[in-house]
């Protein structure tokens, strides 16, 4: 038998490289901006078309590659930031695998200028799927300029692939964002389609949140600083009453390298205990440096999970110093003295200044961080006072009884709702009962009905908002005084693109600036207090959805209003506010779930409940 075996040509190689280390838009701006910051800039710049579909271009001040560098930096394995294997025990750089720009290069037009700062001129290097087409000298500014154009382009069902451009864009910002807040000394500039999205000035690391999160972020901030033989903390933690519905703002660099790690997660949350709402996450950007040969460098490209070697002290130590830090700054309302000893115990032992005392702290035992809200419940939780909270048809549909429900019903019902129906036509009032503020109780001639109150009216929003959007003339409330709400510049950026879907829904935007939206009018059934609330939560939702073929924001946006709006568990409902939202619930078109595929109701038969008792 003849040999088969026979080594893939380079430019394949490359590709299959490229698989593991470019994903997305996202995997390349991380690449190139993290080589910007080996090569010693001060300043970066990153320019975005069409969330990184279109073009990618990194511009820094470094210190530029000599001409035969510039050719070598596309070759496999070609780095020189590691030596031997020996190298690998003492990184300091980002990058050490030289694979990315040979990766990059197989799947996109890569245009490379660059030029060192004691030469009169720099070189350019075009590439077209590992091809170098064409290399010359130009005349250029000291540093390296990588322009990468159509990713994917010879790889169709990759880019087929690529979410839409606000999902991509919200993965670049992403790894912006902790590049960023990793090297507040760097300076960074980012453009998305001409726009500027985030001028980032050299500053301090405070400075740098603040600039990036909004200037509201300032105040919210608590100091953390923490130094012991195996590591040292600092960083800031956001005060427990900023705390999210959705984890978001949450950092760790370790080293100035952004990781994901749910142990130290876990550390970081156990001190705030007994401070949060439940459910709801602390923000916090906490930077860890420990010696480099105490960590496994040996990471996957593009994994951000890491191996400590002293996890346990490290969870106690983080534990400690932000549990510390909340009961200086007069958040915790007592410290803990049954805290677990063996946990402490490192803690102590590696304090670097030697003494085990701690600096003294005035507590007040007291204090009691939610004594502001007199009658402090959790969010989902109505407080009574609102009123807004409380049950209100904004259906214009006359759906005042039973009868006209059943006439008006357009699709065919299914024969549970036909039952139902007939039935509540006979009962005529339709009495209905609230059990534990969460279920709507009523009696039907078959038996009885068991209705969510907080999935039941979830659905009827969202068909509200839903025939609001994409049948109706958006119904629209101008505001009497414009409201101006501030989000972080990101976020500024994602409102602009759903601009005009927002306006379908009904909002109306008077001004937009780098920091803030002033908001003219909102949808009708939207009041003004709850504007931020379903703004932030429609964000978050569109940070997480997952789009498919037939793409529209439309749908994302119903959902998420409907879920934000939704009476809650725990809200009393009147009689008739009940049987506004019984008749609502059964003139939607699909009563049957929620908006989100629960069910929304349930009967039970007199067969059914007498079975329960025949057992
Ligand atoms: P790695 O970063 O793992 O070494 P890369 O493929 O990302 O591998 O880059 C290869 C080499 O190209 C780097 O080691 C560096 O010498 C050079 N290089 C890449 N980007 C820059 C840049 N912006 N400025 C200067 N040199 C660069
Ligand atoms: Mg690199």
């Amino acid at each position: 038998m003849s040999d088969i075996i026979q080594l893939l040509p380079d430019h394949v190689a490359n590709q299959i490289a490229a698989g593991e280390v470019v994903q997305r838009p996202a995997s390349v701006v991380k690449e190139l901006i993290e080589n910007s910051i080996d090569a010693g800039a001060t300043s970066i710049k990153l320019l975005l078309k069409d969330a990184g579909k279109t073009l990618i271009q990194v511009i820094d001040d470094g210190k530029g590659m000599s001409v035969t560098d510039a050719r070598l930096s596309f070759e496999r394995h070609a780095t020189s930031k590691i030596k031997d294997a020996q190298d690998l025990f003492n990184l300091n750089t980002k990058g050490f695998r030289g694979e990315a720009l040979a990766s990059i290069a197989a799947i996109a037009h890569v245009e490379l200028k660059t030029k060192q700062e004691n030469e009169e001129l720099g070189s350019q290097i075009k590439i077209e799927g590992s091809k170098v087409v064409s290399q010359e000298t130009v005349s250029t500014a000291k540093g390296t300029s990588i322009a990468v154009k159509n990713l994917f382009y010879n790889i169709p069902a990759r880019r087929n692939f690529l979410k839409s451009d606000t999902i991509e864009t919200r993965h670049i910002v992403d790894e912006f964002q902790r590049v960023a807040l990793a090297h507040p000394d760097i300076s960074f500039l980012l453009h998305h389609n001409n726009n500027e999205v985030y001028h980032l000035k050299k500053s301090n690391l405070r400075k740098r949140i603040v600039a990036i999160f909004g200037a509201k972020m300032n105040e919210k901030l608590v100091p953390i600083s923490e130094q012991t033989d195996i590591i040292t903390v600092n960083g800031f933690v956001a005060k427990p009453e900023f705390a999210k519905k959705k984890r978001g703002e949450q950092f760790f660099f370790v080293n100035n390298r952004f990781i994901k790690s749910s142990y130290l997660n876990h550390a970081v949350v156990n001190a705030f205990e007994g401070l949060l709402e439940h459910g709801s996450h602390p923000s916090y950007f906490l930077y860890l440096e420990v010696p480099p040969n105490s960590i496994d460098i040996n990471i996957h490209p593009t994994k951000t999970e890491i191996k400590f070697d002293n996890e346990k002290a490290l969870y106690a130590i983080l534990r400690a110093t932000v549990k510390h830090s909340l009961g200086q700054y007069n958040v915790a309302p007592i410290l803990d003295f049954d805290r677990d000893a063996t946990l402490d115990t490192p803690y102590n032992y590696n304090k670097k200044n030697g003494s085990s005392s701690a600096p003294p702290i005035t507590v007040d035992p007291t204090f009691n961080p939610f004594k502001t809200e007199t009658d402090y419940k959790p969010e989902t939780i109505s407080t009574p006072k609102s009123g807004s909270n409380t049950y209100q048809s904004n259906f214009k549909k006359d759906t005042g009884n039973w009868e006209a429900l059943y006439t008006n019903i357009e699709t065919t019902p299914s024969i549970q709702q036909e039952q139902l129906f007939e039935s509540q036509k006979e009962t005529e009032t339709g009495k209905t009962f609230q059990i534990q503020k969460k279920y709507l109780l009523s009696s039907i001639k078959s038996g009885v009905v068991l209705i969510n109150q907080s999935l039941a009216h979830q659905r009827v929003l969202y068909e509200e908002f839903l025939e609001n959007i994409t049948i109706k003339e958006a119904s629209s409330q101008q505001l009497l005084f414009p409201v101006s709400i501030s989000f972080s510049s990101a976020d500024i950026e994602m409102i602009y693109t759903i601009k005009s879907d927002l306006e379908s829904a009904g909002f109306m935007f008077d001004q937009f600036t780098k920091e803030s939206v002033i908001i003219g009018g909102i949808p009708t059934s939207i009041t003004e207090s709850k504007i931020t609330l379903v703004l932030e939560q429609l964000l978050d939702d569109i940070k997480l959805e997952v789009p498919d073929a037939s793409f529209s924001h439309f749908d994302v946006m119903a959902k998420s209003f409907a879920k934000s709006l939704a009476i809650k568990t725990g809200t009393v409902l009147s009689v008739k506010e009940q049987e506004n939202l019984v008749n609502d619930l059964f003139s939607c078109k699909e009563p049957n779930t929620s908006p989100f595929g629960k069910a929304t109701f349930k009967t039970l038969t007199l067969n059914e409940i007498d079975s329960i008792f025949n057992k």
